[in-house]
């Protein structure tokens, strides 16, 4: 078990100083530039974060190796390292259980929707002046909703209503007027619900709301501007989910703001920043972005930023969302301790190279009409890219493979020789991704884990992340 963790990447010059990270201009904003601006937050907070857990994530590994794993949809990830699963305060972590989290909250809509049931948005603010610490505003937060939740008037209006239970997330984000911390909750509603309902339910969190946010020393919200409840068209689920968590609430809110700002545009004067944009800037040396991303961090620790009610949990029958993870993806690059250190030591040398695989895949894998075929063809040409790049940056993977070693995948044998070069010869044998595929226990050396090509699902450490 490797023990040894890499160092921090350094910091580029021009980015303790410039307003916004450089970078290529031209590309569009996507999950490319969220995954870059991820792994670069990340690569940040080793050398920043003031969390233990945060500096020593995705640095040292589970075992011997980290693996560049392809799922069967051309998607491209690292396995095989340690993680912080920090929802609040790791982008890396944050983004993969954001997007877990939007796939079951859509599940739901659409299991809640089949059985006839109505989903309402609420929206619960306070009002706050620059001098309340977050802490502070987080504490007072907290309280309010357990009350709310649970008031006579509340849950009076709940069972006439047929109310079972909410989601609630907590957002936060920083302006002139300080931290501003809000809750974005699901009502899960029986039955047709009408939008004088939705009135009814408003009215009622909010009076609860406001009574103790001023038991504890805070202004009163307004109804007007403060509390909004209003019905989710559940026509389009995934719509609903994208009007509820974000993209700015998210890492992918980063890449959106690292292109908006290369591009010469003025974000973060268009008002508040979520603590995503906070850590954006703080990379690109904000130093007062810097700072209230500490703040943040201290605040957020070991804060639940997305509860599910046991009602609606167990009224709907989720998976966990974890499992989201669990897809079969084949090994395109195996990388020991030494060799994953000096990809860190690049300019987005981890994110660079689930690109450098992914569009690979893709340029393969969409050229014909056999669908296997393909698929092994863009596996082929995402090692030989992924081989390619490693050698030009002078970073040597573990290439001996063993005979026994080589991975079948499809009807092609692909294996890579000491020098890094990928040669595909054809085998003759196509039980791709079957049990014959995979590691047999005892077969190899265990300390390198499954050969190189081989398909293998995800192992997931459960943790449960805030
Ligand atoms: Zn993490």
């Amino acid at each position: 078990m490797a023990t040894e963790s890499v160092r921090p990447a350094p910091v580029p010059a021009s980015a303790e100083r410039s307003a916004g990270p450089s970078r290529e201009l031209g590309s569009k904003v996507g999950s490319t530039e969220a995954r870059q601006a991820s792994w670069r937050g990340l690569l940040w907070l080793w050398s920043w974060s003031r969390l233990k857990s945060v500096q020593c994530c995705k640095r040292s590994l589970i075992g011997a190796t980290a693996d560049l794993m392809l799922s069967s949809f051309g998607s491209a990830r690292w396995q095989g390292l340690r993680s912080c699963g920090s929802v609040s305060a790791c982008p890396v972590c944050a983004r993969k259980v954001w997007a877990a989290r939007s796939m079951k909250l859509e599940a739901a809509l659409v299991a809640w929707q089949k059985q006839g049931g109505s989903v309402a948005l609420v929206t619960l603010t306070m009002r706050h002046s620059s001098e309340q610490s977050l802490t502070d505003l987080w504490a007072a937060l907290s309280g309010a909703w357990k009350a709310t939740e649970h008031s006579r008037g509340v849950r009076a209006v709940r069972k006439a209503l047929g109310v079972v239970g909410f989601v609630r997330r907590i957002e936060a984000t920083h302006g002139s007027n300080g931290w501003h911390l809000h809750i974005h909750a699901l009502a899960f509603i029986e039955g047709a619900a009408a939008d004088q309902d939705a009135a009814r339910l408003g009215d009622s969190l909010h009076a609860s709301w406001s009574a103790h946010l001023q038991g504890r020393g805070m202004q009163a919200p307004l109804r007007s501007v403060g509390t909004d409840v209003k019905l989710l068209d559940l026509s389009d689920p995934g719509a609903a989910v994208a009007g509820y968590i974000t993209m700015r609430s998210t890492p992918e809110g980063m890449g959106a703001r690292e292109l908006t700002d290369a591009l010469g545009g003025k974000y973060g004067k268009r008002g508040n920043r979520t603590t995503w944009e906070l850590l954006s800037d703080a990379v690109g040396g904000d130093l007062k972005a810097r700072g209230l991303w500490w703040e943040w961090e201290e605040a957020s620790r070991g804060k639940r930023m997305l509860t599910w009610g046991r009602k609606v949990s167990a009224l709907l029958d989720l998976e966990d969302e974890e499992e989201a993870d669990d897809l079969e993806a084949t090994i395109i690059a195996r990388l020991g301790m030494d060799a994953w250190q000096a990809v860190c030591r690049r300019p987005d040398g981890p994110s660079d190279l689930l690109e450098i695989a992914e569009r690979a895949y893709r340029s393969q894998s969409c050229r014909g009409d056999d669908l296997e075929q393909n698929h092994v063809l863009g596996l082929e040409a995402a090692m030989l890219d992924v081989a390619l790049t490693l050698e030009d940056w002078n970073v040597m993977p573990i290439p001996d493979l063993q005979q026994e070693d080589q991975a079948v995948i499809g009807f092609l044998s692909i294996t890579v020789s000491r020098g890094s070069t990928v040669s595909a010869v054809e085998s003759g044998k196509s039980d791709v991704q079957g049990p014959a595929a995979r590691p047999q226990p005892g077969a190899a050396d265990r300390s390198k884990g499954p050969p190189l090509g081989t398909s293998v699902r995800a192992h997931p450490h459960r943790k449960r992340a805030g």
